[in-house]
């Protein structure tokens, strides 16, 4: 297609703002299925396009992240989780110069993968799955990617760039990638770092407007102390609901502030001439020396206060006794699963593909089909 050379290209505005470091889209290695290159999107714009208008993406919406929707309507979903990666994952991006476009696909991809019911629900089927190769949401993120989607029809799967699937496969074994000689792409770091800045500001939020934990309980550790302190040095007096706003506005500020200013000053210090030579460097982005403790203490914090919680408890042995029973409900009756998975079991086997079924289901469908096709079966 001709096309107006007044607009700008990718290449230009990417030569323009990324740091030589960056990961450029003139040196993507391509897809596994050649395509024409975009009039005006570049490669990761086109990643990040096919991600959101994926069906595995909308149904983000109907999958719990911690709590689940009948615990409320305030609370994070998997979807609304993933958005606030995004959000500060481009946010480090632009400051650090990498490539944002790449950052936002990775992002919005990252969590695309995960079953229904959370790590309750991957927990489950690992287990189911155990004989089987086990199961993991970040593994079944690059199924989806390159098999499961059916949008295109010259290719299966959405025919990602091999920067966002290889980011997902540091995401899916990090300790092969932690012992590789080489760091993965700065932009694949930066999703990493986002995500835990990200769900460990926003479940502190949760769990307190839910009630599961006290602010004051929470201020007996020092990172949401610091968050206390300088969200009260801003306004003083707090109503409690603001004040566990500005704790939450705070904890991400300090986590981002000291990424930027430890890690990323170490980062445009190296002069990396190109993304090729901070990989093969080995060069990691992470919290300074100051903060990993104070961090490493509000998430041991949540797991035994938050996602160890009675009421959470209660609410993963329930998902994973339903999903046990459909794993094996839907084996002996597979005239119950979708022609497509009915095909699909042909080559994959029926415990894989009954395993991918369940995985691709929302919350509420997931308790619907239950009740529908095997509650009675008790
Ligand atoms: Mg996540």
């Amino acid at each position: 297609m001709a096309f107006s050379a007044d607009f700008s290209t990718v290449a230009d505005r990417e030569a323009a703002v990324l740091a030589p470091y960056a990961m450029f889209s003139r040196d993507s290695r391509g897809r596994r299925h050649a395509e024409p290159s975009h009039p005006y999107r570049g490669p990761f714009q086109r990643d990040r396009d096919r991600i959101v208008h994926s069906a595995a993406y909308r149904r983000l919406s109907g999958k719990m992240q911690v709590f689940t929707g009948d615990m409320g309507d305030y609370h994070r979903t998997r979807l609304t989780h993933t958005y606030e990666v995004a959000s500060i994952a481009r946010t480090m991006a632009r400051a650090l110069r990498l490539n944002e476009d790449l950052v936002e696909a990775l992002a919005l991809f990252h969590d695309i993968g995960h079953p229904p019911f959370g790590h309750a629900g991957e927990d489950a089927l690992n287990e189911l799955l155990a004989e089987d190769g086990g199961f993991s949401h970040n593994r079944h993120a690059l199924a989806i990617a390159e098999e499961l989607e059916n949008r295109y029809p010259d290719f299966p799967g959405l025919n990602l760039t091999r920067e966002v699937l290889d980011g997902q496969v540091v995401r899916a074994d990090k300790r092969a990638a932690a012992a590789a000689g080489d760091a993965p792409l700065l932009e694949v770091q930066i999703v990493d770092l986002a995500d835990s800045i990200t769900y460990d500001a926003h479940d502190t939020d949760d769990a307190v407007q839910l009630g599961l934990v006290d602010i004051d309980s929470l201020c007996q550790l020092p990172l949401v102390q610091d968050a206390a302190r300088r969200a009260r040095a801003r306004h003083s007096p707090l109503s409690p609901k603001m004040l566990r706003t500005g704790i939450v506005h705070e904890l991400i500020d300090i986590q981002v502030g000291d990424l930027l200013q430890h890690s990323g000053r170490q980062l445009i210090a190296g002069d990396f001439p190109s993304a090729a030579a901070a990989c093969a460097s080995n060069f990691r982005l992470g919290p300074s020396d100051s903060l990993r403790g104070p961090k490493r203490d509000l998430e041991a914090f949540l797991y035994a206060n938050v996602y160890r919680h009675p009421r959470l408890v209660a609410v993963r042995t329930r998902a994973q006794e339903r999903l046990r029973h459909m794993f094996e409900g839907y084996q002996r009756r597979p005239e119950l699963l979708p022609a497509s998975f009915q095909q699909r079991a042909a080559n994959r086997g029926l415990r894989r593909t009954v395993g991918d079924y369940l995985a691709g289901m929302t919350d509420r469908f997931c308790d619907e089909q239950f009740h529908l096709h095997f509650a009675g079966e008790g």
